[in-house]
């Protein structure tokens, strides 16, 4: 197979704003494999280091040195300290060799500006016909955030539901002050409170508290997944599949293991998006919107034509 590549720089409208810092561009690869009979297709290569993946740098070292081609059995063998190749690869053979049928159409979850922006943020989006919210926690201090949150909880109409995340950014008596606050309102979940070295402290709140925990940076690989499961995890998993590593393995792991599962978004283009569409639709928890609803945070989303994407860059 034939095999190009094009890095590419989004700019996000406003900067990301995350218990992490802020993040303002959104770099990644975008690839396209042709074979003999002149069929073509894409995949997207889109890292977040900061959550365990390979830089943007180690993915395209290795890009460069496939020297434009590539086979199945060299997609199979990309290391696991490639993860977000071996999505990119994958998916890209995938919808060369199958016929690729667009993504059925998911409840999505709408990613809310930080801070008191939230506010107000939610209500257009509820008149498209948005129904859960997820709004990041760890930005400002707590009293603040619960201030907020209890408003934003009490504006919301019957039926929208609510889900926090923290990123890895509270301390054990931070996650606590949340816990204890959220019997007064209803979230359907307290996305990642701890940072992952904390799993047995989430473990043991996740069995002490009605609000359900879900685990996100402690589960950035296939890997981790199957650890923090064989360590007793029961609760919620949110699953970035174009960091997560191959699709094929993931797809083994969600039908052997009944996890429920939130799939989410890793800020990718389309093309990611599409693909890991595809996979939450089997394997995600159907009573759970995806986290996909994050294309308003960016000027160029809605490129739904992926030639016309790929020429732009
Ligand atoms: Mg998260």
């Amino acid at each position: 197979m034939k095999f190009e590549f094009r890095p590419y720089r989004r700019a996000f409208r406003q900067p990301l704003q995350t218990s992490q810092g802020m993040w303002a561009i959104r770099e990644g690869i975008i690839l396209r494999l042709s074979n003999a009979q002149g069929q073509t297709s894409y995949g997207e290569i889109a890292p977040i280091p900061w959550f365990g993946s390979e830089t943007l740098a180690a993915a395209l070292n290795f890009c460069h040195q496939l020297s434009g081609q590539i086979n199945s059995a060299t997609i199979a063998a990309i290391p696991a300290n490639l993860p977000a190749c071996q999505f990119g690869f994958e998916s890209a053979l995938e919808n060369l060799v199958g016929p690729v049928s667009p993504p059925p159409a998911i409840a999505q979850s709408l990613l809310l500006p930080s801070g008191n922006a939230a506010l107000d943020a939610w209500k257009p989006f509820w008149e498209e016909g948005y129904r859960t919210f997820k709004w990041k926690i760890g930005v400002t201090e707590l009293p603040r955030e619960l201030e907020i949150c209890k408003a934003l909880s009490l504006d919301l109409p019957p039926g929208a539901k609510l889900r926090l995340d923290a990123n890895g950014g509270l301390t054990p008596q931070q996650t606590i002050a949340w816990l204890e606050a959220c019997r007064a309102f209803p979230i359907e979940f307290l996305e990642q409170p701890l940072p992952p070295t904390d799993f047995a402290t989430m473990l043991d709140l996740s069995e002490r508290y009605p609000t359900p925990i879900a685990l996100d940076e402690s589960i950035a690989s296939l890997e981790q997944l199957r650890t923090c499961y064989n360590q007793g995890w029961r609760s919620i998993f949110v699953i970035k599949p174009a960091i997560l590593g191959s699709p094929g393995n993931l797809r083994t792991f969600c039908q052997t293991h009944p996890i429920d599962a939130v799939f989410s978004s890793a800020l990718e283009t389309e093309i990611g998006r599409q693909a890991g569409l595809r996979l939450a639709a089997k394997l995600g928890n159907p009573d759970r919107a995806v986290g996909y609803g994050t294309s308003h945070w960016f000027q160029d989303s809605g490129v739904e034509d992926f030639d016309r994407l790929w020429q732009s860059l």
